[in-house]
């Protein structure tokens, strides 16, 4: 049977076998030391000549290859102990040495923490670079993270649903992947930028409290620490006020780093409460609607969450010579019907407030959402101030208005974007840092060589004729 590094201290004195990765090999003298690494930590093994042919199939180890041993636990003679490790007490006396398999010397060393080595390398060797324990550790977290979420949201009678990836587009202001359709042909699916629509309409069906953990697509120019794929965790409740959400997110989110990041320092304010502030009092004191609220930035150990809420609902779109929601034209303004709407609109387009709200950590926007608007009359309105025809509004919403005529909720929710989140708690500089197999900025996936070129008879099957100029 096979024991982990993080179980051997409970095998002191006994017989053990273990399998994993060399992680180093130095020879003193007589002796050979090599660090085994397997899922769980570092042993280290040591090869002595009275055992002949082990010790000279130890002396042919190389960093990376695979290993299984069996050997006895002993403590390390005083003076030799390694307190970095928390293995680093014992040691394993090789009496059995299987090689299962060799490896290439690696194109950067693994024994540090990554930062050294070029990024498009690392890219490169993707799982290689996973190896070593802060990448490793990374993913380790973001699962429990996941976990801790799953759980807390089940808890409170959510239920998750899957939305389709291959669905239509959604206006969200990025522009959209698109997949064509081998049996329409002409015709072609969008990945989603977010299931927004269809968590609207799980609410219309009545599943009241909806969330998913979920992969979003946006093929946007290349802007800053993005990916052209992310995740999010997207939530959706029907019955409920804005504070309701609020106060959901609220417990979740210090309810999760209490319980996976109990060392880190987690600025609240004199309630235990986040902040919370209006869009207009954020700008007027921070000059930013994400504000880093930290007391002490040069901490790495600390976490500053921050609400922000009434957001002005459009914002002017200079280039395209139009109102544009600030959000997305789901959000619903701070106003009483259709009527109260077009007055204000009339007035003043810049001084309707929404139903929006964000949520900042260390001066990064982690979430946002809103309250949606559920009457069909003033959703139309909507998307004709926002320059939309009737005739298009019918085509691309219709769906929507048509599911509204039929009993909808007042509902609103809200999306975290999980990559940065994760990047926050876990203090790494990117959201690559975060992402098993994460794409260059340029949308590029190093590893498997995406995106490639396909067969001509692929194309003829999907009637696309590709124009290179
Ligand atoms: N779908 C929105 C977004 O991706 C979030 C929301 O309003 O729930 O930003």
């Amino acid at each position: 049977m096979r024991t982990l590094s993080k179980e051997i201290l409970e095998w002191e004195g006994k017989e053990v076998e273990m399998a994993g990765w060399v992680a180093g090999r130095r020879d003193h003298g007589k002796i050979i030391f090599v660090d085994l690494r397997d899922r769980s930590g570092i042993t280290q093994l040591v090869f002595t000549p009275k055992d002949k042919d082990i010790y000279e199939t130890g002396n042919t180890l190389r960093s990376e290859w695979v290993i299984r041993v069996k050997g006895l636990v002993q403590r390390r003679p005083s003076g030799m102990e390694n307190n970095d490790l928390p293995t680093g007490k014992h040691e394993i006396q090789v009496t059995r040495l299987e090689v299962l398999a060799q490896s290439e010397t690696p194109p950067f060393s693994l024994d540090t923490d990554g930062n050294d080595a070029g990024e498009e390398m690392r890219m490169q060797y993707r799982y290689l670079d996973i190896r070593r324990p802060r990448l490793t550790n990374n993913l380790r977290m973001r699962h429990l993270v996941q976990q801790y979420v799953r759980e807390f949201l089940s808890a409170r009678d959510f239920v998750e649903v899957e939305t389709p990836i291959l669905g239509k587009s959604t206006p969200e202001g990025a522009r959209d992947y698109l997949v064509p359709s081998r049996l329409r042909p002409g015709a072609f699916y969008a990945l989603p930028q977010s299931p927004q629509q269809y968590k609207q309409l799980l609410m219309v069906a009545g599943i009241e409290r909806y969330f998913q953990i979920v992969r979003c697509f946006r093929d946007e120019d290349t802007r800053g620490d993005r990916q052209p794929e992310f995740t999010q965790l997207d939530i959706e409740m029907s019955f409920i006020e804005q504070q309701d959400i609020l106060d959901l997110a609220e417990e979740m989110l210090i309810g999760l780093v209490r319980a996976l990041y109990p060392d880190v320092i987690l600025t609240l304010d004199k309630n235990g409460r986040m902040p919370r502030l209006t869009y207009r009092e954020a700008m007027d004191t921070y000059k930013t609607d994400r504000p880093d609220l930290r007391k002490n930035t040069e901490d790495p150990k600390e976490l500053a969450f921050g609400i922000i809420v009434d957001f002005p609902a459009f914002e002017w779109k200079e280039q395209e010579k139009r109102w544009d929601a600030v959000h997305h034209p789901f959000t619903m303004p701070q106003v009483s019907d259709v009527g109260e709407f077009n007055e204000q609109f009339e007035k003043d387009p810049g001084q309707i407030m929404a139903y929006q709200y964000d949520i900042v950590l260390n001066g990064y926007e982690i979430a946002g959402g809103s309250i949606r608007i559920h009457e069909s009359e003033l959703l139309t309105r909507i998307f004709e101030v926002m320059g939309n025809k009737r005739k298009d509004i019918e085509e691309k919403f219709g769906h929507l208005l048509k599911a509204f005529q039929y009993g909808v909720p007042p509902h609103g929710g809200i999306a975290f974007g999980f990559d940065r989140l994760m990047m926050v708690l876990q203090n790494e500089p990117s959201i690559r840092e975060v992402i098993a197999f994460p794409k260059t900025g340029d949308g590029r996936d190093l590893m498997m060589g995406a995106p490639s070129e396909v067969d001509a008879e692929q194309l003829k099957e999907l009637h696309i004729k590709v124009d290179k100029e």
